[in-house]
């Protein structure tokens, strides 16, 4: 697939993680074998001992909430059949993936994955303008 033409989804573009830490796509243009926790529990399965292998990231103009929304992805060809995980099994994911969120400079959860070139959220390194443009 040809990188997109659009600004936006064009600094959502990349598969090999280069920009981000982890490959990235924009919305509806990662490939079908990388799927979201919702869509592993409808086909009855959960991530197994995989952590995130992809992000999807689009701009969101919902009322209330603007900016970078993320959706993770996991390999469905790692993926193991259903188990419910423990509390303190979900709390230590949370608080890893938490950090690898979480932008130094305005100190935000921002809801995906720093990019790791910048070292900050996309808001920081671009200014809100610009990325919202
Ligand atoms: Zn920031």
């Amino acid at each position: 697939m040809n990188p997109p033409v659009s600004r936006i989804k064009a600094a959502f573009w990349d598969p090999t993680g280069a920009r981000y830490s982890i490959p990235t796509w924009p919305w509806r243009m990662s490939p079908p074998h990388l799927m979201t926790l919702r869509q592993l529990a409808a086909e009855g399965l959960r991530p197994g001992g995989q952590g995130v292998q992809a992000q999807v990231l689009w701009r969101s103009r919902r009322h209330g909430a603007p900016g970078v929304r993320a959706a993770y992805l996991y390999d469905v060809r790692f993926a193991l059949p259903k188990r419910t995980a423990t509390p303190a099994q979900l709390e230590a994911l949370a608080k890893a993936n938490a950090a690898r969120r979480t932008c130094p400079d305005c100190g935000l959860d921002v809801g995906y994955v720093l990019p790791r070139r910048f070292g900050v959220c996309l808001d920081c390194h671009y200014g809100p303008a610009e990325v919202a443009a």
